[in-house]
């Protein structure tokens, strides 16, 4: 089978063993790389974060007061650890990712579970860990398009 055979998805870079967490680590999941054989996915990688600018390494960061959801309303920051706004970077990340989704005619993004981007089901607000997805998810999601979380760095 050719790889134009495949249907196009986008997946978290860290999943795929790109070294762009925060830290200079990678998620890399074993699990999810079989599954995208198995299920004839091509897997276009792409770290909202890096599409940012915010580069690698680069300080840990979340949502500040509310979600994601607020944060793309305009009625919320991201902040790092030490109360830096990067709220531009994040949001750049997020509409990088949706015009990559739209370039490829992509329906699906797999997504690396708690961070405060790509979480879908949960992510940091504030110091805490929370139901709810990051902001690239949630901007995603606005747009019609699925995102399935993924835990990351399964065997
Ligand atoms: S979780 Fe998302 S933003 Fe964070 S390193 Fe992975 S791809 Fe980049």
């Amino acid at each position: 089978m050719s790889s134009s055979d495949k249907r196009l998805v986008l997946v978290s870079a860290c999943l795929l063993g790109r070294s762009c967490r925060y830290d200079g680590a990678h998620n890399r999941d074993g699990a999810l790389e079989r599954e995208l054989a198995e299920q004839r996915l091509q897997a276009i990688a792409f770290c909202p974060e890096e599409h940012g600018q915010l580069g690698t390494p680069r300080p840990a960061a979340w949502i500040e007061s509310h979600s994601a959801a607020a944060v793309v309303d305009g009625a919320d920051r991201v902040v790092t650890h030490a109360g830096h706004d990067v709220t531009a970077a994040f949001v750049r990340g997020a509409q990088g990712a949706l015009e990559t989704c739209k370039t490829h005619a992509i329906r699906l993004a797999l997504l690396k579970e708690r961070s405060p981007s790509c979480g879908v089901r949960q992510t940091h607000v504030g110091g805490r860990l929370v139901d709810g997805p990051g902001v690239t998810a949630e901007l995603l999601r606005r747009e019609g398009i699925e995102v399935r979380g993924v835990e990351g760095r399964r065997a």
